[in-house]
């Protein structure tokens, strides 16, 4: 038997079928990497042997009685965003480093009703702000591929985590890029799903119109699997939709003949990195041998997407935000003279710098007489962003361009130059203004380095993009590469 770490979830549901190996092996063999290995990344924050052990006993009981699922007694990691009952969710905050959840996420519920074993909660960017996993209070986590380099974020701790293959899968959340951009700098295979398909229940907001949870693992089919058990109605989010969810693995196989492939021209101007542009260029040119057919199409107002998801992302959170007081949950500074002064202490105390930064300014935004100028118009070119990618689906199937501008870079390059980390995302933002679906999938390398395409599509056109990521895997090997530093 291949070394089970290298496997995919398929591979292992196959494994777990055929009975070579309990769920409580399995299990206990990924604990083992993660406490042999994640010293390493500090992509866990919390490692939940027990809990899993537990429920792997069951998952192996109820495959003893012939019940299971494709997913039963397989392992996941989720992002501590999504609230555990029980176990600490802290949102990689000091704000909530006290937090216990009194009840699930529904995408936890989802994927645990589905038969998956939760290893543990996953290392990510205080409150989600931030494209390096820098700003967790938790500290840095490190990308496997290179150790002084960041695994992107916000969900940088899920993303590394299958890339040193400590789990097979993980789950994330992106506002504006936080699935497909670390899904890009450590070379596995993320989806953000369109608005609406997988619950927010649960989910701790940021900016409320853009979140949205989703999937990681190695291959398209992977996440196709996932996907399966997270989505669905639900009626605790009242921006779930009510679409039926598809057979996504029964649509991996389908020929990509005749599909059309919209390049957008200004994903390829300045800023992308040459050699980058040559990856997506090499991607492009595998889904035309397998039958796709290529056309430049324009998004003119994408170069404003950036500016519209700074109003917008940081409007929202600094209305999500104010529940963090220190009287409901969380943290509470000590002896407060007054109720300001507890605001005031446990807020200055308990967030951390980028946090207040986005605070500030989506404060600023939404004043009276600013409003105006920064909210509403930045809702006004939203809508035009939305309407770029209206007209050009009318032509074409799905998109393809980069994730990100650039490969990894080194942890502390960007720290302290907020701006040009927003820049990281120039590709992604887009895509969560108009609610879109993306999927980032491994492309190559630059200097030993991951590089990802983004393919996005039409709202709840998921499965054609896992179909063509799945077609493409076929062909190519960049998503089986494994980064030496786990080996
Ligand atoms: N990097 C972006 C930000 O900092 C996106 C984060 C995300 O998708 N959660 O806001």
């Amino acid at each position: 038997m291949t070394a089970i770490h290298t496997m995919t979830l398929a591979q292992l549901s196959e494994e777990l079928a055929k009975k070579t190996l309990s769920s409580v092996e399995l299990t206990q063999y990924f604990l083992d990497r993660i406490e042999k290995l994640d010293k390493k990344y500090n992509s866990f924050i919390t490692v939940t042997a027990e809990h899993a052990l537990e429920k792997a006993k069951q998952c192996d009981a109820v495959r003893a009685q012939n019940q299971a699922g494709p997913l039963t007694g397989l392992p996941i990691a989720h992002k501590d965003i999504f609230c555990t009952k029980g176990i600490k969710t802290s949102c990689g905050s000091k704000m909530l480093d006290n937090f216990i959840s009194p009840y699930d996420a529904t995408m936890v519920s989802q994927v645990d009703a589905a038969g998956m074993v939760m290893l543990g909660k996953t290392n990510m960017d205080e409150f989600a702000m931030g494209s390096s996993n820098e700003t967790s209070f938790y500290g840095p986590v490190h990308n496997p591929w290179d150790l002084n380099t960041v695994p992107g974020g916000s969900s940088g701790g899920s993303a590394a985590a299958v890339a040193a293959r400590l789990t097979p899968a993980s789950s994330g959340t992106d506002t504006g890029g936080s699935i497909r951009q670390p899904a890009a700098l450590c070379g596995v295979t993320g989806l953000k799903p369109t608005y609406g398909r997988i619950s927010r229940y649960g989910m701790i907001a940021f900016a409320s119109s853009l979140d949205q949870g989703g999937p990681f693992a190695q291959t398209a089919e992977d996440v196709a699997m996932l996907l399966q058990a997270m989505s669905g109605f639900d009626p605790k989010d009242s921006t779930s939709v009510d679409v039926p969810v598809p057979d996504y693995v029964a649509l991996l196989n389908q020929s990509l003949s005749g599909k059309i492939i919209g390049i957008p021209k200004e994903y390829f101007k300045q800023g992308l990195d040459r050699e980058v542009e040559k990856r997506v260029q090499d991607a492009i040119a595998t889904f035309e041998k397998l039958g796709a057919r290529i056309q430049e199409v324009s998004l003119p107002t994408s170069p404003l997407s950036i500016s519209v998801y700074y109003v917008v992302a940081s409007a929202e959170c600094s209305s999500n935000l104010s529940r963090f007081d220190g009287v409901r949950y969380g943290h509470r500074c000590d002896n407060p003279k007054d109720l300001e002064d507890l605001y005031k202490r446990s807020r200055s105390e308990g967030f951390g710098d980028e946090v207040k930064r986005r605070i500030m300014v989506g404060t600023y935004a939404l004043s009276s007489g600013y409003y105006d100028a920064y909210y509403l118009k930045a809702q006004k070119v939203r809508k035009l962003i939305s309407d770029d990618f209206k007209r050009v689906f009318e032509q074409v199937d799905f998109l393809i361009g980069p994730t990100t501008p650039t490969p990894a870079f080194k942890i502390g390059e960007k720290a302290n130059d907020p701006v040009s980390m927003y820049l990281s995302d120039i590709y992604t933002i887009a895509t969560n203004l108009a609610g879109l679906p993306g999927l980032s999938i491994p492309a190559g390398f630059v200097n030993d380095l991951p590089v990802g395409v983004q393919l996005t599509g039409k709202h709840f056109d998921e499965g054609l993009l896992l179909n063509a990521a799945h077609c493409y895997q076929q062909q190519t090997d960049w998503h089986k590469r494994i980064p030496k530093s786990c080996a």
